[in-house]
């Protein structure tokens, strides 16, 4: 109670009183239109206050709530109105009668049957009054409610979305400075649940190599504020099996309100299985499925790079190109097994030739190519293709068959050879070519006269084409002679060609253009297409021409229709195949085709027609081929008795032919005879055929008829009559 001046209690003064009355009718005003509903209950448990919205809580009419009225005097109201709450009753009596009858305050819920919820807060006075009020909160408990229920959908979806990924997840809280790992982490990781996640158990694991990043890279999104994620690849050593493991990792941070430290997310993946797959197709692109071995694409994308470093570095690049010398032959003959098998033992055997720098291609069929890099000199290079040559050498055996694995070697060197990938290859291809004719299995380095050989080459091939199309090429014919009678025993078809001057060219200023597939092949189809016409010409006008030879050149059977074409053309002009010889060299033995040889040369001999051994002795012979090949006669090369009178090593190799001939039933014949005392030495040495400028050059299919009329050839004296003054041909 306040007291005022004069020592009259306040209250007592009729002025204040009335001053009371209108604050306590303004207060009731004030209580009655609150949003909240208010109660106060005396001692007695008896209503002293209350309001409208009270009642409205309460499921009853203002006017059923009078003062006096006992709080148990109130629930039987409610209950009467049917007043439903969603509390089971015990429990709702219970709450109810515990509110009636107060505690010290607290807070408490009335949630009813219809949905809508109060949220109670009451309190017991001084004078023992117990006062609540009752808050609507339906509308912000729903909007709580659906927040709290779509936080939980979406949680379960990201826990969903994240399972279906396979993502481990890595909860770091920077503030708590706690973390957890999810299950599937664990998996990732190796580990078993008992071990406390901890950064440095996880560190532990990750590859030596990439521990560092992968740390640089949490303490960054940790400590600085403009990062706010990262990703990262690292690899792992699985703590359950030490197994190496990629993974990527994926960091969000997120920050807590009104707060600089936040709470980082990882999510982690296990991408070993798609790291290799992605391997395997990468490692594919570059490399060789049967060698192991890099392939064409991956070999020059590897040069660009070392002649790129060997120019910045001042260093030198050495540069092998690798062609399996009888590959093709071993494939056709014995099987693509074998031809397999023969890569593989070629491949190891060079990889394990070369330095681990070195790499190592397969740029074909049967060509390789070495990249060394930095050599110092072209010693170096030399030394290094020997080794490999070395290493090659032995043969091996696959299902019982013997393979010979050795190859030829072409060698060029950057920046001396070539400043460019493509020079360098350029030249590395000419002095492979140079070395296959050497004579394969060895090994050649580039020489700018390799170049000049170029050119002559082409020169060559463009005076072939030339002729061709003009045609004007067509065959001579150099009788073979009986040495004993000087009769002719047959021809050999000798090419020519005219330039556009009308000059008569030999066959040597063609040279390389009998080694070119396309131009030795149209030379050769012209010259058996003539030989068959000048035949059937003489065979129809009786004219006694027994055989006539004609030269075939290793790149003739390259294509393996050689035998089908003569034999095609010989019976379309009516021509019996013994009226035809082949002549080859040894060479079609171990060149390019040769592996054609065998068919085509056993089909023409099954046919009739004749096959010779040109040049015999001057190239790779081997007697093997006399029993391997149907050979009818042997053709002793003309340096051999050019040099005769003075070497007596020519005329022991002479006589030697002469008797292999005879034990195996082979003619033969000297070619290159000029002079008489050759052809006497030749008959005195058992030889019975020959053929030279002694009896005749090469002459056009004009004079032929009037050459075969004659008895002999032989009408020569003195015997030594120096070469080239014609023939006096002893008429029949
Ligand atoms: P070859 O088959 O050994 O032919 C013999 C060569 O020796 C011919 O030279 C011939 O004119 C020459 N000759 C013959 N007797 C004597 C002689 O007593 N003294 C000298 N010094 N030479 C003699 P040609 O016609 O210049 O032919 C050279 C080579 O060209 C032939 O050697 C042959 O390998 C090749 N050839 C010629 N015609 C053809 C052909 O139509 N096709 C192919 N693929 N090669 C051919
Ligand atoms: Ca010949
Ligand atoms: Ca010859």
């Amino acid at each position: 109670m306040r007291q005022d001046d004069g020592g009259q209690p306040a209250d007592d003064r009729p002025e204040d009183q009335e001053h009371a009355r209108a604050r306590l009718a303004q207060l009731t005003t004030a209580i009655e239109h609150m949003r909240q509903g208010l109660c106060m209950y005396d001692e007695q448990g008896r209503l002293v206050l209350s309001n409208r919205a009270y009642a409205t809580a309460l499921g009853l009419h203002p006017g059923e709530l009078r003062p006096g009225i006992t709080g148990r005097e109130v629930l039987a109201a409610m209950r009467a109105k049917g007043f439903q709450a969603h509390l089971p009753p015990a429990e709702r009596e219970e709450q109810l009668s515990r509110m009636l009858r107060g505690g010290d305050g607290g807070e408490s819920n009335l949630e009813r049957a219809d949905g809508q919820t109060f949220a109670i807060r009451h309190c017991r006075t001084d004078q023992g009054h117990w006062i609540a009020t009752y808050e609507d909160v339906t509308h912000s408990l729903s909007v709580q409610r659906r927040t709290a229920t779509e936080l939980k959908e979406s949680e379960e979806r990201f826990r969903l979305a994240v399972e279906v990924a396979g993502l481990g997840v890595w909860d770091y809280d920077t503030l708590l400075v706690s973390r957890k790992w999810s299950g599937r982490l664990r998996e990732i990781f190796g580990l078993e649940d008992a071990i406390e996640p901890s950064l440095d158990t996880a560190l532990a694991l990750v590859h030596a190599d990439d521990r560092a990043a992968f740390l640089r890279q949490l303490q960054t999104i940790r400590d600085d504020a403009a990062c706010a994620r990262f990703e990262a690849s690292v690899r792992i050593h699985r703590a359950s099996d030490g197994q190496l493991r990629w993974i990527t990792m994926n960091g969000w941070k997120t920050f807590k309100a009104d707060c600089p430290m936040g709470r980082i997310i990882m999510t982690a993946r296990d991408v070993t299985d798609e790291k290799l797959a992605e391997e395997r197709i990468l490692w594919s692109a570059a490399h060789d499925a049967l060698t192991g071995l890099a392939n064409r694409s991956c070999f020059q994308a590897e040069l660009q790079l070392a002649l790129q470093t060997a120019s910045q570095e001042a260093e030198a690049v050495g540069l092998l190109l690798l062609d399996i010398d009888r590959f093709k032959q071993i494939n056709d003959t014995l099987g693509h097994d074998a031809g397999d098998r023969l890569l593989e033992v070629f491949a190891a055997r060079l990889r394990a030739a070369v330095r681990s720098e070195d790499t190592v291609a397969r740029i074909g069929g049967d060509e390789f190519a070495v990249i060394l890099r930095q050599v110092s000199s072209r010693h170096d290079v030399a030394g290094l293709a020997n080794c490999i040559l070395e290493r090659l050498v032995k043969p091996f055996t696959h299902n019982g068959a013997v393979l010979d694995c050795r190859a030829s070697i072409g060698a060029a060197l950057f920046p001396a050879h070539g400043r460019s990938a493509v020079e360098l290859m350029k030249h590395a291809d000419l002095a492979l070519y140079a070395s296959k004719a050497a004579g394969r299995g060895t090994s050649m380095l580039f020489d700018p006269a390799m170049k000049s050989q170029v050119r002559r080459r082409d020169l060559m091939i463009r005076r072939a084409r030339d002729a061709l199309d003009g045609d004007r090429v067509l065959p001579y014919y150099q009788p073979k002679v009986d040495l004993r009678t000087g009769a002719v025993i047959g021809l050999e078809a000798l090419l020519r060609w005219r330039s556009r001057h009308g000059r008569v060219g030999e066959p040597g200023a063609l040279g390389y253009a009998f080694e070119d597939l396309e131009v030795a092949n149209a030379l050769s189809d012209r010259m058996i297409a003539r030989v068959i016409a000048d035949l059937r010409c003489w065979l129809a006008g009786g004219v006694a021409v027994d055989h006539v030879a004609v030269n075939a050149s290793a790149a003739e059977f390259r294509r393996d229709d050689f035998a089908e074409r003569v034999l095609d053309r010989l019976a379309r002009a009516g021509i019996a195949a013994r009226h035809f010889e082949i002549e080859v060299t040894e060479t079609v033995f171990v060149g390019r085709g040769a592996e054609n040889v065998q068919r085509a040369l056993d089909l023409l001999s099954r046919e009739g027609v004749r096959i010779a051994l040109d040049h015999f002795g001057t190239g790779y012979a081997s007697l093997r081929h006399l029993k391997q090949f149907p050979v009818d006669t042997i053709k002793i090369d003309r340096s051999f008795v050019r040099d005769m009178d003075e070497n007596v090593g020519d005329e022991a190799i002479i006589r030697a032919v002469i008797n292999l001939g005879r034990a195996l039933g082979i003619k033969v014949v000297a070619e290159g005879i000029e002079r008489g005392a050759q052809a006497d030495r030749l008959v005195g040495l058992d030889c019975d055929l020959g053929q030279g400028f002694l009896f005749s050059k090469a002459v056009p299919s004009s004079r032929v008829p009037a050459l075969l009329a004659c008895k002999s050839l032989m009408a020569r004296a003195p015997s030594d009559r120096p070469v080239g003054q014609g023939l006096r041909l002893v008429a029949s």
